[in-house]
């Protein structure tokens, strides 16, 4: 076995234990592979044990990377920050989008969608958190860009994502998955039928899964330390 099949493994038990220990079932909390900084290789490597789905944070990176691996038959969910001016190559190339948190962007995905794919499945990102350095609508805004999003033809609107913040304390992680979980509750009241919470990290999957997460985006643990140019 590779080291990324290892790895990859790895996760997977750790997520079957998360699941079990939230009372939840077996394989109901999907695996998104964050591979934003890695080669096309070491896609192959998680691929070839068995991984579907990959989440790409940077535009060129998706582009290079559906391009470089078009045999094979990944489903991309686009995890990054979106500006407006780059929504083509995605509407054209992912099948979900995490990082929708305003309008003109998810209109523009919407108008872009190619007419040969299926609608792209959209996930609302919020800022549970309250940084101001962060991304995503505040939570007092989400209910009026769902029923914003939701009426757009290609788009599906699926659910929320967070990125909640940068602490290792769990009962503040655990208040901030929390509050994405009570959202969806909030737009499934409203009749909208969200049935995705986008959450959980390598270093806090197991506190998401407990708060309800149903997709996990998990890059180091799968793919090893990330290293950025210039640094
Ligand atoms: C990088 C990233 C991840 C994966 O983070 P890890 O800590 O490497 O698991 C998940 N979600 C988003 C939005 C990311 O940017």
């Amino acid at each position: 076995m590779t080291q990324i099949a290892q790895q990859l493994d790895a996760v997977r038990q750790a997520l079957r234990k998360a699941e079990a220990a939230a009372g939840r079932p077996a394989g109901s909390v999907g695996l998104v592979a964050v591979s934003k900084t890695f080669p096309p290789e070491a896609l192959r490597a998680a691929y070839a044990a068995g991984q579907r789905a990959f989440g790409e944070n940077y535009v060129q990176e998706l582009v290079d990377k559906t391009a470089a691996l078009a045999d094979l038959d990944i489903e991309w969910h686009f995890i990054g920050p979106l500006q407006s001016n780059k929504t083509r190559p995605v509407a054209e190339r992912a099948h979900w989008v995490h990082s929708i948190d305003r309008l003109k962007i998810a209109q523009r995905l919407s108008d872009q969608r190619p007419e040969h794919l299926p609608p792209l499945q959209v996930c609302l990102q919020v800022n549970v958190s309250g940084e101001a350095s962060k991304s995503g609508c505040v939570p007092d805004e989400v209910l009026a860009l769902a029923r914003g999003v939701a009426p757009l033809p290609r788009l599906e609107l699926r659910g929320l994502m967070c990125i909640p913040e940068p602490t290792e304390d769990e009962a503040r992680l655990a208040s901030q998955f929390a509050i994405l979980s009570a959202l969806a509750c909030t737009l499934r009241a409203a009749g909208l039928a969200v049935d995705t919470l986008s959450m959980g990290m390598s270093a806090d999957m197991t506190l998401a899964v407990a708060e309800g997460a149903t997709l996990v985006r998990v890059g180091s643990a799968i793919f090893g330390a990330r290293h950025y140019p210039g640094q």
